[in-house]
């Protein structure tokens, strides 16, 4: 049993998908731990991608992921962490594959966007532990 942190990004939030993917998470058989709304600060965030902070789009990031509330959540199951990862689909929704959800409800970012995906998910068992404590400011 594993647990994994996922985010559903503000334009999730905004297009109506949070059923959508909560569906996707409890249909696969994963059991939710904890979930929250919340706005972010830049502060928090930059905590969150600490390995992207000094990239030319982090800017870019931050005005992405404040644009609105984001659903943030902690589910549980085997091989939970890669499974949501595959679930999600690649970084790029045009990697995406078609049966993802950044492949079935996202689009090719533009030239000088963020990239709109939809979800987070941690990449690591220790990424996992770090950003549950992180946002949830606890064990999850
Ligand atoms: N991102 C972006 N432009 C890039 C790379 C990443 O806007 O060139 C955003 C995108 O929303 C991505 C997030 O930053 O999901 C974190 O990037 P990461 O490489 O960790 O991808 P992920 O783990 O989300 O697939
Ligand atoms: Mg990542």
């Amino acid at each position: 049993m594993e647990k994994t942190f996922f985010i559903i990004k503000p334009d999730g939030v905004q297009r109506g998908l949070v059923g959508e993917v909560l569906h996707r998470i409890e249909v696969r058989g994963f059991k939710l731990e904890a979930l929250d709304m919340r706005m972010v600060t830049p502060e928090l965030l930059s905590q969150h991608y600490e390995a992207l902070v000094d990239r030319p789009f982090f800017p870019k990031i931050v005005d992405y992921m404040t644009s609105g509330p984001v659903i943030i959540g902690v589910f549980s199951g085997n091989e939970a962490i890669a499974s949501w990862r595959k679930m999600m689909g690649a970084t790029n929704p045009l990697e995406a594959l078609p049966g993802t959800i950044r492949g079935d409800f996202a689009q090719a970012p533009s030239e000088n966007g963020a990239t709109f995906n939809i979800v987070h998910g941690s990449d690591s068992k220790e990424s996992a532990q770090r950003e549950m404590l992180l946002w949830f400011g606890k064990e999850v």
